[in-house]
């Protein structure tokens, strides 16, 4: 269910062409930001903690199924479950139709923003406005100012303010990789912070090489630009759905 589920996620994404008018972003990094904006903490290599695995749960609904009954079934709070699920479920959370296939985050995961969002660049995007040749990250547009959440446990790498990302955070995963938010207006987190699925790390914006308000997120192997893998198939293993 799920590997058919994250299937359909990402087919998802990769049909969703950026809409005519939506903010389209165009972000050559540099692949070293400035040194002067670079916040990190020392390099001392810590052995990784161990992964933990993955256990997102799905719920297909059935006729009289309420979502704060369905939530108390997965044993998650249904607003999360609505968070991850408004793509399914629509602006009314009263309102389920049987049949639609819930998705609950696996345990300290959650999506990066709780607002109605379209994909404006999707991840693998080719262009020649890109360093890479390609987009390296997908792209949410979302009014500037709507709280970003980290997507689940790891701890904060990075901090910057320079460079085509603009305001930007890296924060390295439990399980080994890193997450970068980028372009936001505002950052509340610091290097050497722990955070979790739900962890507000800031406000989305349009800082740096950016054409619109959007928030940027990447997911990487590594610290270093080039080491990006696709960010809805690495979510989509912890039942996190863009
Ligand atoms: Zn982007």
């Amino acid at each position: 269910m799920l590997a058919a589920l994250a299937t359909a996620s990402t087919a998802g994404a990769a049909q969703a062409a950026p809409s005519p008018g939506a903010p389209v972003a165009a972000e050559p990094p540099s692949p070293r930001p400035a040194s002067g904006g670079l916040h990190a903490r020392p390099a001392a290599a810590r052995p990784a903690p161990a992964a933990p695995a993955p256990a997102p749960r799905t719920y297909r609904v059935r006729p009289g199924d309420t979502l704060s009954g369905i939530a108390a079934r997965l044993g998650v709070p249904w607003r999360l479950l609505y968070q991850n699920n408004r793509s399914v479920i629509g602006p009314d959370p009263n309102l389920l139709h049987p049949g639609q296939v819930l998705l609950a985050p696996a345990p300290g995961w959650a999506a990066p923003v709780t607002v109605d969002y379209t994909i404006s660049a999707r991840y693998g995007l080719p262009g020649d406005g890109w360093i890479a040749g390609y987009h390296t990250g997908v792209d949410l547009a979302v009014p500037t100012g709507t709280p970003v959440y980290s997507v689940g446990p790891g701890e904060v790498h990075s901090t910057s303010t320079e460079g085509a990302y603009g305001n930007h955070i890296l924060v390295r995963m439990a399980d080994g990789r890193y997450v970068l938010y980028a372009h936001l207006d505002r950052m509340s987190v610091a290097p050497g912070d722990r955070v979790r699925g739900g962890t507000r790390i800031g406000d989305s914006g349009n800082t740096g090489n950016s054409t619109g308000p959007h928030l940027h997120l990447e997911v990487r192997k590594g610290t270093d630009y080039g080491t990006d893998i696709d960010p809805v198939a690495y979510l989509a293993e912890y039942g996190v759905r863009i």
